[in-house]
C-alpha cells in the first residue's frame, strides 16, 4: 500500500491511496467521520433575573431566542483539540465524571445589548489557548436592554453521539479515473466541450485532451454526448478500485494532519484489539 499527499493545509487534505481495497478507505471515512475526540460546550448554565453593569444600568437576562436554542449554538462552536490533553469526562479517572481540568473546560460569555453575540466572545478560563477557532460565529443578536450571561462547560465527546462532536466534514473518496478517449472516432471541432461537468476536456490542435483526468467525476456524460453524435466508442472512462482518491476537511479543532493521523492510529488500535480477541483457529 502507498500513499501519496497531494494536498494537506490547515483545514483539508487530499491524498491518494493504492493498492488497496475500497472497504479500507470507508473504514478509515468512519474513523474520520465517528472516532476523533473532540471538546464541544455540552452544559450551559444560564444567569437568570437582571444583570447590573459597571456604569450601574440594568439589563434584563433575556434574549431573542430561547435558551434552549442559544445552549444549541454555542454546541456547535469548534474548539480547539489537543486529543492527547484530555480525556472523556464518563472515565475520567480523577474525578470520576465530576468535571475536572483534565476532562473539561469551563467558558464564560458576558455581554449586553444592542449587540450581536459571537462565538468569539466565549472566554475560556483558564488557557486563552482554548479560545474557539473562529471567532466570527453569530450566535443570538440582543436588543437593547438585553444581556446575556452564561457559563458553558465543554468536554470531550465523538461524531458517532452527535454531529457537534464531528471534527472531519466533508470526508469522501472515489476510485482513480482514466479516461480514454480515441480521436479517429469523433470529430473534435464539433464535440461540445462544456458537456463534461467539471470542465477537463479540452481541444488541442483538433484533438479532444483530457486535463487533469484526476478531476474526472466518472459520471460517463462524456461517453452518453458521443453515442448521441453517433461516435460510438470515442470515449472509455473508468474507475480503478484499487487506486482510491480520498479528500477531507476539518472544522478547525484539529489541523487536518492531526485528524489523519489520529484516524489512522485508531483504526490500528481496533484492529489489533479485534485479532487480540480472535480466537485461535486452529
Ligand atoms: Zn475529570
Amino acid at each position: 500500500m502507498s500513499l501519496r499527499i497531494d494536498h494537506m493545509s490547515e483545514r483539508s487534505g487530499r491524498f491518494l491511496l493504492e493498492g488497496i481495497e475500497p472497504a479500507f478507505a470507508n473504514a478509515l471515512r468512519r474513523s474520520l467521520i465517528a472516532d476523533l475526540p473532540k471538546l464541544a460546550i455540552e452544559d450551559v448554565e444560564f444567569h437568570l433575573g437582571p444583570i447590573r453593569a459597571e456604569d450601574g444600568k440594568e439589563a434584563e437576562s433575556v434574549a431573542p431566542l430561547f435558551d434552549e436554542m442559544v445552549a444549541h449554538r454555542l454546541g456547535l462552536v469548534p474548539l480547539p483539540t489537543d486529543p492527547k490533553l484530555f480525556v472523556p469526562r464518563a472515565t475520567c479517572p480523577a474525578c470520576g465524571g465530576e468535571g475536572c481540568p483534565n476532562c473539561t473546560v469551563i467558558y464564560s460569555l458576558n455581554k449586553r445589548g444592542p449587540a450581536t453575540v459571537y462565538s468569539g466572545d466565549l472566554e475560556p478560563i483558564g488557557d486563552a489557548k482554548l479560545k474557539p477557532v473562529d471567532p466570527g460565529i453569530p450566535i443570538v443578536k440582543l436588543g437593547e436592554g438585553q444581556a446575556i450571561m452564561v457559563y458553558a462547560t465543554a468536554q470531550l465527546g465523538f461524531g458517532r453521539e452527535h454531529a457537534k462532536w464531528q471534527v472531519a466534514q466533508a470526508v469522501g473518496y472515489k476510485y482513480k479515473p482514466t479516461v480514454k478517449v480515441d480521436n479517429r472516432k469523433l470529430d473534435a471541432d464539433k464535440f461540445p466541450l462544456d458537456a463534461c461537468p467539471p470542465q477537463i476536456l479540452h481541444n488541442r490542435d483538433g484533438k479532444i485532451v483530457v486535463d487533469p483526468e484526476e478531476a474526472c467525476i466518472l459520471c460517463n456524460a462524456c461517453v452518453d454526448v458521443a453515442k448521441e453524435h453517433g461516435w460510438e466508442g470515442a470515449f472509455d472512462v473508468s474507475g480503478d478500485p484499487t487506486k482510491i482518491l480520498f479528500h477531507f476537511e476539518t472544522d478547525g479543532s484539529m489541523d487536518a494532519k492531526t485528524a489523519l493521523l489520529e484516524a489512522l492510529a485508531l483504526l490500528e488500535t481496533k484492529f489489533s484489539t479485534l485479532s487480540d480477541q480472535a480466537p485461535t483457529l486452529e
